[in-house]
């Protein structure tokens, strides 16, 4: 029996391959129908109309985008559903497998843009969904913001979600709020224990924290013992 490789082919465009959460042109962010959704302990919370059980995960409403990769890859903008996907079964931003059972032990890769050459390090919080090894190589090489800017990669063992970046809105008005300077995106990072706060954000990425984090240097070392994983387990 040959089971399937969890490194699944990656997509190009342009000969520059596109990342599985990278949201495409046909991906366009509707208009989001939010309201105010009375619970049944008495609270009230921000809410899509006619929310499905997919749409409100983590105890969270997410941004509504239609998934159909077509048209172009805008590279730089990120796919919500796919990055919540990817993040919470810790896929393989890249090409979408699974990166769970491809090291013999239990640590995850992870890879960031990295201006200054800082490292990733323990307690930081990311939005940036794991990768393969063989998939961060080839990021490296073709990716245009880590081959000018740089990169830090790093394992972690733990990998415990913390919370969401979204938009957050007006309990009274529903007008979305200004975003934080510092998010890249316009949006807040909330936690889940910030329940005044997350009760009025619309989510848009799920927020892990990295735990027991060892920096890597050689992503080569590290691909050529993720082979020999796959290899063993095929
Ligand atoms: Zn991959």
């Amino acid at each position: 029996m040959t089971a399937i490789s969890p490194i699944r082919p990656v997509r190009y465009w342009d000969g520059i391959p596109v990342p599985f959460i990278t949201a495409w042109s046909k991906e366009e962010i509707p208009v989001q129908e939010l309201v105010k959704v009375h619970r049944s302990s008495g609270t009230t919370v921000l809410g899509l109309r006619g929310e499905t059980d997919l749409e409100r995960q983590f105890g969270v409403s997410w941004m509504r985008m239609p998934a159909t990769r077509g048209g172009r890859p805008q590279h730089g903008r990120v796919h919500a559903p796919r990055q919540r996907q990817a993040m919470s079964r810790l896929l393989c931003q890249l090409c979408g497998g699974p990166t769970v059972g491809t090291r013999k032990d239990e640590w995850t890769l992870f890879l960031a843009a990295s201006a200054d050459g800082h490292p990733l390090l323990s307690g930081e919080r990311t939005e940036s969904p794991p990768v393969h090894a063989a998939c961060a190589r080839l990021a490296v090489e073709h990716c245009p913001p880590l081959r000018t800017r740089g990169w830090t990669a790093a394992l972690a063992r733990r990998t415990p979600v913390w919370g969401v970046a979204g938009h957050v809105y007006d309990p009274l008005t529903l007008r979305r709020l200004p975003g934080a300077p510092q998010h890249r995106d316009g949006m807040h990072r909330i936690p889940f224990t910030d329940s005044r706060r997350i009760r009025w954000t619309l989510a848009a990425r799920l927020v892990i924290t990295l735990g027991d984090v060892v920096p890597v240097t050689d992503l080569d070392a590290l691909a050529d013992e993720e082979t020999a994983v796959i290899r063993a387990v095929r």
